[in-house]
């Protein structure tokens, strides 16, 4: 069985630590911040190569990041997606508050070859149910591409509102968006209840699985994925976020994953055919 891991990151660190040194300021006494810096030596397109051997993963999803801390561009992305193009894929990232986010997006579909859009909005600061947003989920709509949005909690502490993360607000954009592709992310990172009702009511909305592997049984019980619909729960692992005090070990996600008391059709789906599924292949 293929497996794709759907939720990936590098950061183009140097340009992190140049630019952004005031964030990093903010950040320094942050403890949850503090595992995230001890997983930087983790950073390298080969690292995440051999984290997918290890696991077994197929293929994987690589996001940009057009924000502090998480920063890497859409030029980055693509370029380290064309040198492994067998097994990465890459997605966008834009400033949804700049005019001409539209146009980012377009060439970075259409001429760099990136696959979908990445929005983080505590970290951009914007509500995602905000109209200055909505010519880019037209945009997204047009190009008929996914728009993955972080949800839930954070280790950003006074740099970021939680009120930007609430799942709930991406009702909203669901509603008037139905052919937009929409998925949250995190297992809704502790806003689940919320996350998991948007997934449920909205047949354009999905789900990632790039919780804490520790977490993953306790929210995806076969209750819970018969209720949302097992189309709508698809594989991710955050890579390199740190879990429980531990490197992150994509393989540890793969076997929460298949720790659950699901059919293996049903797990199938969770690791490769509803992604697929997104993208008509
Ligand atoms: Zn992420």
């Amino acid at each position: 069985m293929d497996i794709i891991n759907t939720h990936i990151h590098l950061i183009e660190i140097d340009k992190v630590m140049q630019e952004k040194e005031k964030d990093l300021g903010l950040l320094e006494n942050i403890a949850s911040f503090k595992r995230i810096q001890e997983t930087i030596p983790l950073l390298s397109p080969e690292t995440v190569l051999d984290q997918m051997d290890e696991a077994g993963i197929a293929r994987g999803v690589l996001f940009a990041c057009d924000a502090p801390i998480l920063y890497a561009s859409n030029e980055f992305v693509a370029q380290t997606c064309r040198k492994h193009g067998d097994r990465l894929t890459g997605f966008a990232s834009v400033n949804p508050k700049k005019k001409d986010a539209p146009k980012v997006l377009e060439d970075a579909v259409k001429n760099l070859g990136l696959k979908g859009l990445k929005l983080h909005p505590p970290l951009q600061d914007f509500f995602p149910n905000d109209k200055e947003a909505w010519p880019l989920y037209q945009q997204a709509a047009a190009l008929d591409i996914p728009v993955v949005f972080h949800v839930g909690s954070t280790p950003f502490g006074s740099m970021v509102k939680l009120t930007q993360a609430n799942p709930i607000l991406l009702d909203e954009v669901a509603i008037a968006f139905p052919d937009l592709k929409i998925v949250l992310t995190h297992l809704g990172t502790l806003w689940q209840n919320e996350a998991f009702m948007v997934v449920e009511k909205n047949p354009n909305v999905f789900i990632d699985t790039a919780a804490y592997p520790y977490e993953i049984a306790g929210l995806l019980t076969p209750e819970l994925v018969r209720r949302i619909g097992e189309n709508k729960v698809i594989f991710g692992t955050d890579f390199p976020m740190p879990y429980e005090g531990k490197i992150h070990r994509m393989k540890d996600y793969v076997e929460a994953i298949n720790a659950l008391s699901l059919s293996s059709e049903i797990k199938e789906k969770i690791f490769s055919k509803n992604f697929e599924h997104l993208f008509r292949c």
